[in-house]
């Protein structure tokens, strides 16, 4: 989810696992931008964005088509990527998850 605009270092957290190479958001369908994200913190996510869930918490919105209503549709990019939830800052690109979502989407890897 730190899709879009730029690629991060899959390092961030100071972990120094080498990961995948041919693994990064710019080969990807914004895969893991099709998970239920909740709204833990407030990142200044706009209204319009945000649903609520059966337990009253807030979540990204998704559309009918299964990604995050904030993903552009033509660019696969996130559209709010300066106010993007604490969860999608947290999730890392060459994570484990990261490589299971895409391969759920059905990428190689
Ligand atoms: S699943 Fe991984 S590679 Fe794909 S958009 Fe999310 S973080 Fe990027
Ligand atoms: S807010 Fe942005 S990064 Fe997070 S799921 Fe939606 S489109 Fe993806």
């Amino acid at each position: 989810m730190n899709i879009p605009i730029t690629d991060v270092s899959p390092f961030a957290t100071g972990d120094t696992t080498p990961v995948n190479p041919e693994i990064t958001c710019s080969n990807c369908q914004a895969c893991c931008c099709r998970l239920e994200v909740i709204l833990l913190t407030d990142t200044g996510v706009p209204d319009y964005l945000i649903d609520e869930d059966e337990w009253g918490g807030e979540v990204m919105r998704r559309l009918d088509d299964g990604w995050c209503a904030a993903v552009d549709r033509e660019t696969l990019m996130c559209t709010i990527y300066d106010r993007r939830p604490q969860l999608c800052r947290d999730y890392e690109m060459g994570s484990p998850e990261c490589e299971d979502e895409r391969k759920e989407n059905g990428l190689d890897q």
